[in-house]
């Protein structure tokens, strides 16, 4: 499941993610920024490079103990 989530309109397309993912799950085009949930760890090493805060790490959530 994928975890990470990419904010409209706050990507600046610097490529700052793609560098720093050891998956190689993030794919830059022209304007477009893809995240491929099939290589994606959920490591977040993404969300804390951009530096444009675009990038939303969602925790996931835990079903309550019964
Ligand atoms: S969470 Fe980790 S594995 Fe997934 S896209 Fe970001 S840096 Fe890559
Ligand atoms: S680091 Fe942030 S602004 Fe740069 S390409 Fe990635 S998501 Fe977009």
């Amino acid at each position: 499941m994928l975890l990470i989530e990419i904010k409209d309109n706050t990507c600046d397309f610097c490529g700052c993610c793609v560098g720093v993912c050891p998956e190689d799950a993030i794919a830059l085009q022209e304007a477009r920024i893809d995240i491929i949930e099939e290589r994606c760890t959920n490591c977040a090493k993404c969300v804390w490079a951009c530096p444009f805060e675009a990038l939303i790490f969602h925790r996931p959530v835990r079903e309550a103990a019964s």
